[in-house]
């Protein structure tokens, strides 16, 4: 009965997306898709057993041997595929490096994302894999995403094993900061942009918002921003006065104040201050994200910094928004001067025609094998994340099918341990196709 559906749904979606030559025979496409179930099926418990292997390795960001370590264990497992693997040495941006595994084929050029490290530090309490019942396991990293990677190999090894890999042309990237990614970022992510080159698509095995009937096809970009102001220090009596103008505080709040008048509301955007430190003398470490001020209630303060981010959903809007706060930051109140500096961090992967079609085809596939529909997850709720470096090079991107579960970020990240076979079954059916 299954397999009788499975043929109509094969039928209707070629003649819906107009892939009529593409799937010239869902007959065979079904014996294959058979096999990749039944092989998915079969490798589970050593995927599972590889997620616990891994997740019990801490690869906290700046760990940087764990993070090596991690690489090495699934660099072991792409070497068996079949594939050639390659570390990249992280030096040059300050982290452990990437691990880049490539299959030449025949077919058009499929781009698998993943990434190594974790939020969880090596002196993070949170370090073991730990089951919590017969379908869920908690550990660090375990849906983002551990599981993730693992999902990517049990999808290609079933692939391997019903006969379809070996034509294929892949490349996978799995980042080692993704978390904290190192800067320059353009130098950070040299390696992922320029394995992306003549890729047809790409698919992120992110856990994105964990639901499983979600992807991602949007995401906004983040930046920071500093604000520094200079006011004119001297005896509070004489504020606004001529000599003295308004100090340096109020110079900032005049500032974050018209940045909300004028920005806030906009569909997709948002910024938030998040240090705020005024006085005589302001101290401020960026990197720790902590400072010191000081001042008396009866002087005019000399100097401000304030420190936040501002997310944006395409290159454009980000511009426009720069441009804004640009301007407002120019309007100085007397005797203060102001300035505000950008630091790029993701680029926004911003909503297309491609990455919907793409879409499209892995909510077919996942209807095809019996796991309902999948829609888009808004932008809006989907953090930034490495495919955004890949926005505009590869025509087709998807995000977030990867492990699903809850608490991701937190000491309570739990995988709901059901997802694993079926996302590397809607995975592998996906990339069969797209190899066609
Ligand atoms: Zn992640």
């Amino acid at each position: 009965m299954k397999k009788a559906i499975l043929v109509i749904a094969l039928v209707a979606c070629a003649v819906q997306s107009g892939l009529t030559a593409q799937v010239a025979s869902p007959a065979s496409e079904r014996v294959m898709v058979d096999a990749i179930v039944q092989a998915i099926d079969a490798a589970n418990p050593a995927a599972l057993a590889l997620l616990e292997r891994v997740v019990n390795i801490n690869s906290g960001t700046m760990n940087l041997a764990g993070v090596r370590a991690v690489g090495a264990a699934f660099r072991a497992e792409f070497d068996a595929l079949g594939f050639k693997t390659e570390w990249i040495d992280g030096a040059a941006w300050n982290r452990a490096g990437h691990l880049v595994a490539t299959h030449p084929g025949a077919s058009p050029k499929i781009l698998l994302i993943g990434h190594l490290d974790t939020v969880f530090e090596a002196d993070s309490p949170f370090q073991r894999f730990e089951r919590v019942d017969a379908d869920r396991a908690r550990g660090p990293g375990i849906i983002d995403m551990k599981g993730g990677n693992v999902i990517m190999l049990l999808a290609l090894r079933a692939l391997k094993s019903a006969g379809a890999l070996d034509r294929m042309n892949i490349t996978v990237v799995l980042t080692g900061d993704e978390e904290l990614t190192g800067r320059p970022t353009t130098v950070a992510r040299e390696a992922l942009v320029s394995a992306a080159k003549g890729a047809v698509a790409a698919l992120g095995f992110e856990d994105g918002d964990g639901d499983a009937t979600h992807a991602v096809i949007a995401r906004r970009g983040t930046t920071t921003w500093r604000l520094e102001v200079t006011g004119t220090g001297g005896h509070s009596s004489q504020v606004f006065g001529p000599d003295l103008g308004a100090g340096a505080i109020y110079e900032a709040a005049r500032i974050l104040n018209a940045f909300r008048e004028k920005l806030a509301g906009e569909p997709h955007l948002t910024f938030n201050p998040g240090v705020f430190l005024g006085g005589t003398a302001v101290e401020y470490d960026a990197a720790g994200g902590r400072g010191t001020a000081s001042g008396k209630t009866n002087i005019v303060p000399a100097r401000t910094v304030v420190s936040g981010d501002l997310r944006a959903l395409t290159v454009d809007q980000f511009e426009k928004t720069k441009r804004t706060m640009r301007e407002i930051v120019a309007q100085s109140l007397p005797r203060t001067t102001a300035e505000i500096t950008f630091d790029d961090g993701y680029p926004p992967l911003a909503p297309s025609a491609g990455n919907e079609k793409l879409l499209v085809m892995y909510d077919q596939a996942s209807r095809d094998l019996g796991f309902g529909t999948v829609t888009a997850v808004s932008p809006d709720k989907a953090g930034a994340a490495d495919v955004s470096f890949i926005a505009g090079v590869v025509p087709m991107i998807i995000d977030a099918i990867g492990l699903k579960g809850t608490d991701d970020h937190s000491p309570k990240e739990t995988a709901d341990l059901r997802t694993l076979p079926m996302q590397a079954k809607r995975a592998a059916l996906v990339m069969l196709r797209l190899g066609k």
